[in-house]
């Protein structure tokens, strides 16, 4: 029994030898967007999503089995940049509400960073301390 394990073991570490092997971001979004678009296929029973859903199915074996390692990483480097990018907009925005009674959000013209502001009413003039630039806000 244990052999057997161990017989299965060694066939896939050949099988898996100098392939790329693992399921890093990208991978785990293909598949978690090939559940999701998949499950809400049964309810719509759409014919192209149909066609479409087992793409990303197919997409993250695919990564999975390369051999070409230098260009996958190359692809979930790029992936989470957006993706950072992304859930970093979503961040500030959640914020933004949950935050609404005492604070402000703000964007720096300048170096597009986003500025934090107590919410005191009035016109204030406030200065960017990423790039120091100053610029007048008006808070209700
Ligand atoms: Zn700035």
């Amino acid at each position: 029994m244990l052999e057997k394990f161990f017989i299965l073991k060694d066939q896939y570490n050949k099988l898996m030898y100098e392939r790329y092997g693992k399921v890093d971001s990208l991978n785990k979004a293909l598949l978690v967007t090939w559940f999701i678009t998949g499950f809400l296929n049964l309810f719509f029973h759409s014919i192209l999503v149909g066609f479409i859903v087992p793409a990303f199915f197919f997409l993250a074996v695919f990564r999975f089995m390369s051999k070409n390692t230098v260009q996958r990483l190359a692809e979930n480097r790029r992936y989470k940049k957006y993706a950072d990018k992304i859930s970093a907009f979503f961040k500030i925005q959640y914020k933004r509400i949950a935050e609404y009674k005492t604070h402000r959000y703000y964007k720096c013209s300048n170096c597009k960073a986003y500025i934090r502001v107590p919410a005191k009413k009035g016109k204030h003039t406030i200065s960017c301390p990423k790039c120091g630039k100053e610029f007048d806000v008006k808070v209700r």
